[in-house]
């Protein structure tokens, strides 16, 4: 969906911020530009909106050469939301949110009720916050008011520089979750600009670390993490990077132990409850019986696979039994999850 070939940036100045650029982000996909201050992470995404010309390179979106394309007519179709959000300060939010769709000719009332349909999915009331002014929000809100207007005019694709840098950290997170939750609905093309290597690891689908003004790694945030290519990455994604790996690595199968007998028990109080082995209890072996394991007391709620292990391993360390019950899709109990498991599935994510 976009497409840098060999692209090269070099302003009057002779600063050359980006450097003989190639990469692609497919169409739904979440990319992550992640970077120290000055590497060219912003000028890679004002290049795909024409804010930026190439020096040398082509940029393709959907296909054909921007070079090609009126930029008001490319910049149409792809949303942009700032770090200082840019909105209007004289205008309400709902006319801020609004303000694309109108540039579009559309009708008042048109743009307006997209507006406010747009302010809802963000999780701001319009009823409540359409009238007031950008002013009389908090940062998170504001920012909240960024994307919807980038989406109002229902764009293809998404750029989005440092948009949730104005913010606290919880704030910011709440807000990349949401984020997230949207996309995973509306399924645009985005490039993700961030300093914040945890950001880029949450949110991309796959990410793209940058030198000065070179990509050193384009790839998913597990493998990056995992097998960091060059000495710099593995500098810049920490030392930490093992645990980093733990939030983008889900559970399987292939982590998980038998559910030892003692953690089952008879469903409907037929035996002594909670007694380990009770005659006649179905076991491992009739994983269909009318047994729901439930494990020793203060047992921590069984999880769903696929869960990360960042999250697996949060509630093994919030409980004393040192085994986390698995289950299926259909809720069925799959294995049980132990810190070995854990260790384990880490080395698996290494080298796979
Ligand atoms: P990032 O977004 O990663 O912080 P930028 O793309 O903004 O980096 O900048 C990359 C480099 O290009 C920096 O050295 C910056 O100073 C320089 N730069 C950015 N914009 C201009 C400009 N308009 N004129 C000259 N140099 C610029
Ligand atoms: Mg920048």
């Amino acid at each position: 969906m976009i497409r840098f070939e060999h692209v090269t940036k070099r302003y009057d100045d002779g600063t050359t911020a980006v450097d003989d650029l190639s990469f692609e982000v497919a169409e739904g996909e979440l990319v992550t530009l992640v970077g120290p201050s000055g590497c060219g992470k912003t000028t890679t995404m004002m290049m795909v909106n024409r804010l930026v010309e190439p020096t040398s390179g082509r940029v393709l979106v959907d296909g054909r050469d921007i070079a090609d394309v009126d930029p008001v007519a490319l910049r149409r179709k792809i949303g942009y939301v700032i770090q200082q959000v840019g909105l209007f300060p004289h205008r309400t939010v709902l006319d801020n949110t609004a303000t694309v769709p109108s540039l579009l000719g559309w009708k008042k009332a048109a743009a307006r009720a997209r507006a406010a349909e747009l302010l809802e999915l963000v999780g701001l009331d319009p009823a409540v916050h359409g009238s007031r002014y950008p002013a009389q929000l908090s940062g998170g809100q504001r920012q909240r008011v960024g994307v919807a207007r980038a989406l109002a005019a229902d764009p293809p694709v998404l750029l989005m520089d440092e948009p949730f840098g104005a913010v606290d950290p919880v704030v910011r997170e709440r807000l990349q979750n949401e984020f997230l939750a949207l996309q995973a609905t509306v399924r645009k093309t985005v490039l993700l600009v961030t300093h914040d290597i945890e950001e880029a690891v949450r949110m991309g689908d796959r990410m793209a670390v940058y030198g000065q003004g070179r990509i050193e790694q384009f790839d998913t945030p597990a493998t990056v993490l995992g097998s960091p290519a060059t000495p710099y990455v593995a500098d810049f994604v920490g030392s930490d990077r093992g645990l980093k790996r733990l939030a983008v690595t889900p559970v399987t199968e292939a982590d998980l132990d038998p559910v030892p007998a003692e953690d089952l028990v008879p469903a409907e109080g037929s035996g002594p409850a909670g007694g380990p082995g009770s005659a006649g209890g179905p076991g491992p072996d009739h994983p269909s019986g009318p047994a729901h394991p439930s494990g020793p007391a203060g047992a921590p709620a069984p999880v769903p696979l696929g869960t990360s292990l960042k999250d697996a391993l949060a509630v093994l360390l919030q409980h004393d039994t040192g085994r986390l019950l698995v289950t299926g899709a259909d809720g069925r109990p799959l294995g049980v999850l132990t810190p070995a498991g854990v260790h384990r599935a880490l080395r698996r994510a290494t080298t796979g």
